[in-house]
């Protein structure tokens, strides 16, 4: 695995505000990632419902997976369109197929997060979407006893430092429409923005979670999703595509 990315490229990217897989080629096997596909799809079909369209495109898929060549490009850009294509050609489950090529290709994204963030400084990246793979954060933490921010992707684990009073999404930083829905006995809490609806959870925590364990510590805070959809707030917020994820003094040139 391999990302074809020099550390000038890296850092020009970072300081444009352009994902560091969107500017180089990630060059993975994909029979690796096949294979990896092929053991997920067995424990799909063993795990699912019997007779469910899950578990009857987990067992074709865990038989013959498709050449997986062509689709790792839209697998990594998130390209529904294409994944549903290739899933109506091997006669599967199009939503099926998108999840497990989503976690097949995860051990190749902490990899080249890790690449990346060898590259350059993360740190310098000022947007709200992850510097790596461009998608929005799962969850903030707040690290230590000074409760540094860190927003942290789901999808490939980068963490990037993130002010307190600054909305990832929609780059509000009015603490007049910033808010927090505390937790009772509790340091964690959801933070909220009345400009743009969006919410996302900050886990208080001494120190950063490994990329391995953060769909485990999402899965362990979903009441504060629960609580911040029945309050209204979604993630993302509703952004204007042309602006998301750009800080407001980001926007206006500082
Ligand atoms: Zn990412
Ligand atoms: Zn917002």
């Amino acid at each position: 695995m391999a990302v074809e990315l020099t550390p000038e490229g890296a850092t020009a990217a970072v300081t444009a505000g352009r994902s560091l897989l969107g500017e180089g080629a990630l060059a993975c096997d994909a029979s690796e990632v096949a294979a990896e596909l092929r053991r997920l799809a067995a424990n799909l079909a063993e795990t699912s419902l019997e007779g469910s369209a899950a578990q009857r495109s987990a067992e074709r898929l865990a038989r013959q997976t498709p050449d997986l060549g062509p689709l790792l490009q839209p697998a990594l850009d998130a390209d529904g369109a294409a994944i549903a294509r290739a899933a109506a050609g091997a006669g599967v489950d199009a939503e099926a197929l998108a999840r497990l090529l989503e976690l097949a290709l995860q051990p190749v994204l902490w990899v080249a997060a890790e690449r990346c963030a060898a590259l350059t400084d993360l740190d310098r990246w000022d947007r709200g979407y992850c510097p790596v793979c461009g998608s929005w954060p799962v969850l903030a933490e707040l690290v230590g006893a000074e409760r540094r921010r860190v927003l942290r992707c789901g999808r490939c684990g980068t963490g990037w430092s993130w002010l307190v009073l600054l909305c990832p999404y929609c780059g509000n930083d009015d603490h007049r429409t910033l808010g927090t829905l505390a937790q009772p006995d509790s340091a964690d809490r959801v933070d909220t923005c009345e400009r743009c609806h969006g919410y996302i959870k900050a886990i208080a925590t001494y120190a950063s979670h490994p990329a391995v364990r953060l769909a485990a510590e999402d899965v362990a805070t979903v009441h504060l999703d629960v609580g911040a959809r029945e309050a209204g707030y979604t993630r993302p917020g509703t952004v204007d595509p042309k602006t998301a994820g750009i800080p407001r003094l980001v926007r206006e040139g500082r």
